[in-house]
């Protein structure tokens, strides 16, 4: 269905919502020039179908006679264009109005609106793009650190589709050297074969652990650390949240979360983007809107990257702190004991017999709030912070597809080991290549296209 659609010539506003200095209205398709013409009357009065590739004209758009807007009309022609079509980009005054008339217009001249991504699946589609360049552009516009952007940006310029494009042709290799002796069964693979896969493997299942190894950084960086804040009433989770917000950078306005029990905020850790939900710290219900406080509380706790148990110094361990930290004891957590700057009387010992990292703060005066911030970055980079370039992949469905590929190459070696039939070995490989060539989009569905890209904006 999809390909059919390339058929058309679409549009949509491809600049943010509000007012702007400038607004964009981004047309991509057959007709693109020849729609332009009938919108667009330039100074010198030319036919758009006529202006080169990479050129900007001054001119009006206008509706029969009525002028629309004042714009410069930008002219990208395929195949040296972002979707390998004639595309079209109007600069206009960048209010909310104008924009609007102008993408009727178009509309009105036969283009159809695009849908989420599209201009960015006809780059994919069109072959100017591989899948993981296509779902690097996403990650660029969504990047909300310094790290993260620069992951994408290798993402986009091919540093991952280099490494995945190497590792397949390697596989492809030995399944030369299978294939052959597949054809001779009853010799069974040849000595020199057997050392040459097997090394080739070897090799296949390093580069494989390589590109996994920052995997989980590069994801953190790219989606965010899910911290969760739990502890009981008054023990200064808001306040702690507060501080660590004031000290740092707020990425975004806050949200309220599902229901009035949790806040979530995105704030920037030492250039990793940490989402922090402070939850409702209810331990025993006492009515239905408390029941799913907790439920929701729990819900949070599971997910979490890391949770944050917070303890008040100013009082011992009571059954409270303690039935929390029997919820959280076996996942990642740091316990915070806060309000150190009243009189300590919690048994700091009792707590670090149960959760191993532990850091003394105050969230009122801010003493030792940056001891937490380097536990919360040193739990992300476990003391070696790789650099973004070697961080090649964060993407989840990368990760899964290249786990996948090497638990196929795992099971060849085996397979090699036992001196199995050597058909069972080619086809481990031959699936291997289908995980590889899914990220790459050298395998696709239609379904999995419109997963990716009804993530994106409208207009990119
Ligand atoms: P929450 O219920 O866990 O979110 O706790 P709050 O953040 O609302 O704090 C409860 C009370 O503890 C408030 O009166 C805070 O001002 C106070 N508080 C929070 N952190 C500190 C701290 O580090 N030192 C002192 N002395 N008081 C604090």
């Amino acid at each position: 269905m999809w390909k059919d659609n390339l058929q058309d010539t679409i549009a949509a506003i491809a600049t943010a919502t509000g007012e702007g200095g400038i607004g964009i209205v981004r047309l991509s398709g057959k007709e693109s020039l020849a729609i332009a013409n009938k919108i667009f009357v330039g100074l010198d009065k030319k036919n758009p179908a006529h202006f080169k590739g990479y050129s900007m004209h001054y001119g009006k758009i206008m509706d029969n006679q009525k002028i629309i807007d004042e714009v410069i009309l930008t002219v990208m022609r395929g195949p040296k264009s972002y979707t390998r079509q004639d595309v079209i980009e109007i600069n206009c005054h960048g209010g909310r109005l104008s924009l609007l008339k102008i993408l009727d217009l178009v509309i009105k001249h036969g283009c159809r609106l695009a849908s989420a991504g599209e201009f960015t699946k006809r780059a994919f589609l069109n072959g100017r793009l591989d899948l993981a360049q296509a779902e690097a552009v996403i990650d660029i516009i969504r990047a909300k650190t310094d790290s993260a952007l620069k992951i994408s940006l290798g993402q986009l310029s091919g540093g991952l589709s280099h490494k995945i494009n190497k590792i397949r042709q390697g596989l492809l290799d030995i399944l030369v050297i299978l294939e052959a002796n597949i054809d001779f069964p009853e010799e069974g693979i040849l000595a020199q074969d057997l050392a040459k896969t097997s090394l080739g493997l070897m090799e296949i299942d390093k580069q494989l652990s390589a590109l996994l190894s920052n995997a989980s950084c590069g994801r953190i960086l790219r989606e965010g650390m899910h911290v969760v804040i739990c502890g009981k009433p008054n023990v200064g989770k808001s306040s702690l949240l507060n501080a660590l917000l004031k000290k740092e950078r707020a990425l975004v306005t806050p949200v309220a979360g599902t229901t009035r029990d949790t806040i979530e905020e995105l704030i920037d850790i030492k250039g990793i983007p940490v989402r922090i939900v402070d939850t409702a710290g209810i331990l025993n219900p006492r009515n239905l809107v408390e029941k799913k406080a907790v439920k929701l509380s729990r819900r949070q706790i599971e997910l979490a990257d890391l949770v944050i148990i917070l303890f008040d110094a100013s009082s011992k361990l009571d059954h409270q702190d303690q039935g929390l930290i029997k919820e959280v004891k076996n996942k990642n957590v740091i316990a915070v004991i806060n309000k150190i700057d009243l009189k300590v009387r919690i048994e700091k010992d009792k707590i670090a017999a149960d959760l191993s990292k532990v850091v003394t703060l105050s969230a009122k005066s801010g003493k030792n709030l940056n001891l937490l911030e380097e536990a919360i970055y040193d739990f992300v980079f476990q003391g070696k912070r790789p650099s973004p370039e070697l961080m090649l992949v964060s993407n989840l469905r990368h990760i899964q597809a290249l786990r996948d590929a090497q638990k196929l190459v795992g099971q060849a070696q085996v397979i090699l080991a036992d001196k199995l039939p050597t058909e069972l070995i080619a086809q481990n490989l031959k699936d291997a290549c289908v995980y590889l060539d899914q990220i790459l989009g050298k395998d696709f569905s239609a379904d999995l296209l419109d997963r990716i890209f009804t993530d994106f904006c409208i207009g990119k």
